[in-house]
């Protein structure tokens, strides 16, 4: 698209001018010269191609939003036709402080969500049997009523714990977990423990924060277990600095079972034995340890080994000098040769990386997702053995270290705040598992046909239980029992494998028709971003209001934020539950809550520096977010746990001999208790300050000693102290736990431009990617006569799938793998036609055979483009194959297989599924008894630390445990 030559001046008017390159004005701070000046969003021309050779300007409001196709909320801009009010195109939000004008392929498929002809345009209710795929057109006030109704019904019988919301990325900081507290349910249930919740768990315990934040364009060592530069965490503004750290000369060094595309990018790049990476960080640290290259001063004063040496050494003297005598035997025996034993990397390999590290200081920058974190039993260990080296350099919270996410996230007060749950619901944290760190969802088909509990409204919201978990044959059986799952309601913008087997399916916004506020950590600052309906922004512009989203967005497709109003409004009409007044307005008392006021009462009043900053541009804070889209709220936040406490909070304070300081003068009734965002009255009074480091008093972090934990007291005191260092604990994928004949399958990758479900309806990713083929080096290949496009089996414990081989070099020997965003279907009926395979689906008593009947076809539809579609394939759904694979500390499920892969049988097919679901009753049984529940380890009667991170974090009364044993499988 060219720029008429009057705007190209105005670009290079707008940016400054410096070491030869062109920056855009504003705080992406980057070579963004080229992009529309602000200044001009209002009327920005270009010429329309289609009309080429003619010159036909278009005239376009430019309306920001942020991309809802992953957690990363880049900034996106919708170019809004000023003639016809459509959305032309999506490109980058030069103004978005983390994503910097830039996106990956997902952003701009935007514009293909938007206009799928096979999205859903209005409320559909089940007319057949579940899960017959027959639906009916309803209104949105039917459904509504209905939803509400039976919600208010629980509620009033106290079956609070009967209303579940299970969640996706939910891409918002808070709003539905607000929502929930209102109704006073203890009801999200997330999809984090088949994601992230093994890699949070290694830096909880760690540091009391579940994430990194890590300064990867400062760093002189970038190390990534990941395939972080095309779909890790915080996928394109980490990936940009990442690249921008290269350019500055940082050496990148990538552990990857497979040949990514990061891997590609690497200066070492390491494919160790699935699991063994915490056996090579751990002789690395060691290598430090011994050699004495760590940072001594940074260990002795922010590690807790004062605490580890009183509590395991307590006949030595708790001295700094003891406890490095005893740091160097406790990992003398991680050498090179060990690591080198356990992964199959050379020991000289690991030592030149040791090397690197040391040389890098604390310029280095470390990152796990997913991964092997999420591959591997004990997946943990490899995050809190990673952030081991960063604690050793003295790499945290300084340029070209590692921050925690907490300090580059700035979280707003919203406009009502309501009171925690009282419950505690143990269909999402069972006994079993008291140090989960989310939600135990994948077990939920196991615990309703346990006798758990039941559900009377299950809300699945953007997730798609039935195809992104584990073992989703179980998950069928479960949500089609009706005594099981009273209501299923699914609100989605897309069809879905579980969407089949709802009740009701609501169809809700994609990125640029929907409310959403959100801050992650992309660097060492902080900013909010603001995602929005950009017709309804556009048409304010034009000074016209919109009152409801389903006035401006496609059919009848709505916005959560309002649909959640309504429908908490419909659970309790006239405010005798208490749950309406959430909802309320606070200009118009008794009326309803709008969209601009709660986001307008959050930028007005909870974001320092917006309202000055709106002003300077003559507009109030919710316009300067609807017409920029988001706000840097800091920047250079550098380190907080060297911030000296104000002498106002150090009155009649309380200090424990480990230096944990306490803000009244009241004994802390448990040492477990550390600032945590909630309104818990008991916390109120003992809240912990900060720690004294050499007779200051600092912030420290929030751990109960507030200090680095490289000791674990917790993990002790909950039933695991053989873990309660960094250790190594062995995958279940570790040769010495595989039958002969079983190699490890990996399916914890994706390719860049597929993410789940989400991605599926946008027709220039499907074109790119739209096949899973098994991943297989030549040598693996040959021993059974495999060559790329060959049928093979791949048996799992409880079923098997069939999948066409792809012999690479990429890839270790000895190990295959599969990318888990592929192998889409629907059944006969409605469906996604692009990126779908139309399956027939047949059980008998516990087996199940999923056969793929037809491929993917063209069709015709208001798009042309879906005549032209030349693929077939959509790859095969092997996670249906999976078992539930619990770890017994995390909760996280274990998502590598043991398998057996051989050519596939004559009976065989292309996408064949075939699972026993009785197997997979015997396999969670297993995994169950690995679990130490809390009421055998909990020392103090309650079900988890009540310092430990939780979504919707209930009330501390319950905390304690009933005493009731929960059924055994
Ligand atoms: S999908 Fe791509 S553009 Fe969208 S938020 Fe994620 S990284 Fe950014």
């Amino acid at each position: 698209m060219s720029t008429p030559k009057s705007d190209r001046v105005s670009a290079s008017k707008s940016a400054t001018e410096g070491r030869g390159e062109t920056f855009y004005q504003g705080p992406s701070r980057t070579q963004l010269g080229a992009y529309p000046p602000k200044e001009r969003w209002d009327d920005w021309v270009e010429l329309d191609s289609r009309a080429w050779p003619r010159r036909v300007e278009r005239h376009y409001l430019l309306v920001p939003t942020t991309c809802f196709n992953c957690e990363s909320a880049c900034g996106l801009l919708a170019y809004v036709d000023r003639e016809t009010l459509e959305i032309r195109k999506f490109e980058g939000n030069p103004e978005h402080p983390g994503s910097r004008g830039r996106n990956c392929a997902k952003g701009p498929a935007t514009l293909n969500q938007v206009k799928d002809p096979d999205r859903i345009l209005c409320p559909m209710k089940r007319a057949g049997r579940r899960g017959e795929n027959r639906f009916e057109r309803v209104s949105w006030d039917e459904a509504l009523d209905d939803i509400a109704g039976r919600i208010r019904k629980a509620i009033a019988e106290k079956r609070n714990n009967e209303v579940m919301y299970h969640v996706g990325r939910p891409g918002e900081d808070g709003y539905t977990e607000r929502v929930l507290a209102a109704w006073d349910v203890d009801g999200h249930n997330s999809h984090t423990n088949i994601c992230s919740s093994s890699g949070r768990a290694g830096y909880q315990w760690w540091m009391g924060y579940d994430r990194p934040s890590p300064d990867h364009a400062n760093a002189e060592l970038i190390l990534l277990i990941s395939a972080h530069l095309e779909s890790g965490h915080y996928f394109n503004p980490h990936a940009q600095r990442v690249m921008e750290g290269k350019a500055k000369g940082a050496k990148l060094v990538v552990f990857d079972v497979r040949l990514s595309n990061s891997a590609t990018h690497a200066d070492h790049w390491l494919a160790p034995w699935p699991g063994s990476e915490p056996a090579i960080l751990l002789a690395i640290a060691n290598h430090l340890i011994q050699e004495d290259f760590y940072d001594r001063e940074f260990v002795r004063r922010f590690w807790n080994w004062q605490e580890f040496m009183e509590a395991e050494r307590p006949k030595q003297t708790a001295s700094f000098e003891a406890f490095e005598k005893e740091l160097k035997k406790l990992y003398a025996e991680y050498s090179f040769g060990f690591a080198e034993r356990e992964s199959g990397i050379a020991a000289g390999v690991i030592q030149e990386i040791a090397r690197l590290v040391a040389a890098a200081g604390p310029r280095l920058s470390t990152h796990n997702w997913r991964s092997a974190a999420a591959g591997n039993l004990g997946g943990w260990q490899v995050t809190r053995t990673l952030f081991l080296l960063n604690a050793l350099m003295g790499a945290v919270g300084v340029p070209g270290g590692v921050f925690p996410n907490a300090w580059n996230k700035f979280v707003p007060k919203p406009i009502h705040t309501p009171p925690h749950p009282h419950q505690w619901n143990e269909l999402t944290w069972p006994q079993e598992y008291p140090l989960a760190m989310n939600e135990m969802s994948f077990l939920l088909p196991h615990f309703l046909k346990d006798g758990r509990g039941r559900i009377e409204v299950y809300i699945s919201r953007v997730y798609n239980p039935v195809w992104t978990n584990p073992d989703g044959l179980s998950w069928i059986e479960a949500i089609t029992d009706e005594s099981k799952v009273g209501l299923h309601v699914a609100l989605t913008p897309t069809w879905s494998e579980s969407a089949y087997f709802a009740d009701y399916v609501l169809p809700v916004g994609v990125g640029s028709e929907r409310h959403d506020l959100h801050s992650y950590e992309t660097h060492d600052a902080q900013w909010i971003g603001f995602r929005q309906p950009v017709l309804k922004a556009a048409r304010a512009r034009m000074g016209r209001e919109v009152k409801d989203t389903r006035e401006v967005n496609p059919g009848e497709v709505w916005e959560e934020n309002e649909l959640w109003i309504e429908l908490s409004w419909r659970i309790d009409p006239d405010g005798a539950m208490g749950i309406r007044k959430h909802f309320e307005s606070k200009t118009k008392p008794g009326a309803k809550l709008s969209v601009d006021e709660y986001y307008g009462f959050i930028f007005t009043h909870s974001v320092p520096g917006l309202p000055d900053q709106a002003k300077t541009h003559g507009l109030t804070p919710l316009e300067y977010m609807r017409r920029f889209g988001a706000f840097e709220v800091t920047r250079n936040v550098g380190a907080q746990h060297t911030a000296r406490v104000p002498k106002s909070e150090l009155e009649d304070v309380e200090r424990t001999p480990q230096g944990r300081v306490y803000s009244r003068a009241e004994k802390p009734v448990s040492p477990n208790i550390v600032p945590v965002p909630s309104p818990d009255p008991d916390a109120v009074g003992r809240r912990p300050v900060g720690i004294e480091v050499d007779g200051q008093v600092v912030r420290g972090f929030p751990t109960p000693s507030g200090r680095l934990e490289f000791y674990s007291a917790t993990l002790k005191a909950w039933g695991w102290p053989e873990y309660a260092l960094p250790s190594y604990i062995r995958s279940h994928v570790h040769p010495q736990r595989l039958e002969p004949g079983e190699v490890p399958l990996i399916p914890t990758f994706r390719l860049p431009v597929q993410i789940h479900t989400r991605s599926a309806n946008a027709k220039w990713l499907d074109e790119i990617a739209h096949t899973n083929p098994l991943w297989i080096h030549p040598i693996h290949a040959a021993t059974l006569d495999l060559e790329t496009g060959d049928l093979v089996r791949v048996e799992t414990r409880i079923g098997h799938f069939v999948v066409k081989a792809w012999v690479t070099e990429g890839i270790r020997p000895g190990v295959v793998a599969c990318s888990h965003h592929m192998g889409r279907w629907k059944l006969e009926g409605p469906g996604q036609r692009q990126m779908m395979a139309t399956v027939s689906l047949r059980r008998e008593g516990t087996r199940w055979l999923l056969r793929r009947e037809r491929g993917v076809e063209p069709f015709e539809s208001a798009d042309a483009d879906t005549s032209r579609i030349w693929w077939t394939d959509a790859g095969v759904h092997q996670n249906l194959t999976f078992p539930v694979q619990p770890d017994p500390v995390s909760g996280m499920h274990c998502w590598h297989q043991a398998v057996r892969v051989t050519r596939a049988l004559p009976e065989d097919r292309y996408g064949d599924v075939s699972v026993d679901t009785a197997k997979s009753r015997e396999a969670y049984a297993e995994w169950l008894k690995l679990a130490r529940p809390a009421a055998q380890s909990s020392p103090d009667g309650t079900r988890r630390p009540y310092w430990l991170l939780r979504p919707l974090k209930p009330g501390r009364e319950a905390y304690k445990l009933s005493g009731s044993t929960p059924p055994r499988a």
